[in-house]
C-alpha cells in the first residue's frame, strides 16, 4: 500500500499500546490493568480532533472463554472550530471502551489477538473519534462573528458569502 510521506510520518509518530496477555491465557492472573497513554493514528474527523493525538487509557483486560475483553475508558482533550464563530474550542474527551479481542477476529466487530498480545491503540482511536463533538459551540449562546449582519441560530450560516476575517 503506497502512502504519502506526510501520512507515513504521522504513522511513525503513532504508537501502539500492546498488552501481553499470556498470563491471562494461562490462567495465572484473572485480569490485567492498563493505565497508559498512546498517540493515535489519524486522531481526527472533519472539523474536530484529539489534541496531539494523545489519549490516556484506563482499561482492565479479562479472559472470556477463548477471547479477551477490554473494559474501561479513554480520556484526552478534543479541539474543534466553533460552528458559529469558527474560534478554536477545546473540551475534555472521555469515551468508554468495551472491546472484544479474538484469535480469529471479525472485521469491524472484534480485534485480533496476536501471539497472546493485543494492541489497544486502534480500539482507543475508534472510541475517541466516536466521542468527538460533531457540531461544537464555544458557548451555548455564541452569537457568531458578526451577529448584527448574520444573526445565528442553531441553523448553519454560510460564512463563505461574508468574506474573510
Ligand atoms: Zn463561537
Amino acid at each position: 500500500m503506497a502512502r504519502a510521506a506526510r501520512e507515513r510520518s504521522e504513522q511513525e509518530r503513532a504508537t501502539r499500546l500492546v498488552v501481553d496477555c499470556v498470563r491471562l491465557d494461562a490462567g495465572s492472573v484473572d485480569h490485567i490493568e492498563v493505565n497508559d497513554q498512546c498517540i493515535l493514528d489519524e486522531p481526527g474527523i472533519q472539523g474536530a480532533l484529539v489534541v496531539d493525538g494523545v489519549v490516556h487509557l484506563e482499561v482492565v483486560v479479562r479472559a472470556a472463554g477463548g477471547s479477551l475483553v477490554a473494559d474501561g475508558r479513554v480520556v484526552g482533550v478534543w479541539a474543534a472550530e466553533c460552528r458559529r464563530c469558527l474560534e478554536d474550542v477545546r473540551g475534555p474527551l472521555e469515551a468508554s471502551l468495551h472491546e472484544v479481542f479474538e484469535w480469529e477476529a471479525t472485521e469491524g466487530e472484534t480485534w485480533p489477538i496476536s501471539d497472546h498480545r493485543i494492541d489497544l491503540a486502534p480500539a482507543a482511536r475508534e472510541a475517541a473519534v466516536l466521542a468527538l463533538p460533531l457540531a461544537p459551540l464555544c458557548s451555548e449562546d455564541c452569537a457568531g462573528p458578526v451577529p448584527d449582519r448574520f444573526p445565528t441560530g442553531p441553523a448553519a450560516v454560510d460564512y463563505t458569502a461574508g468574506g474573510g476575517v
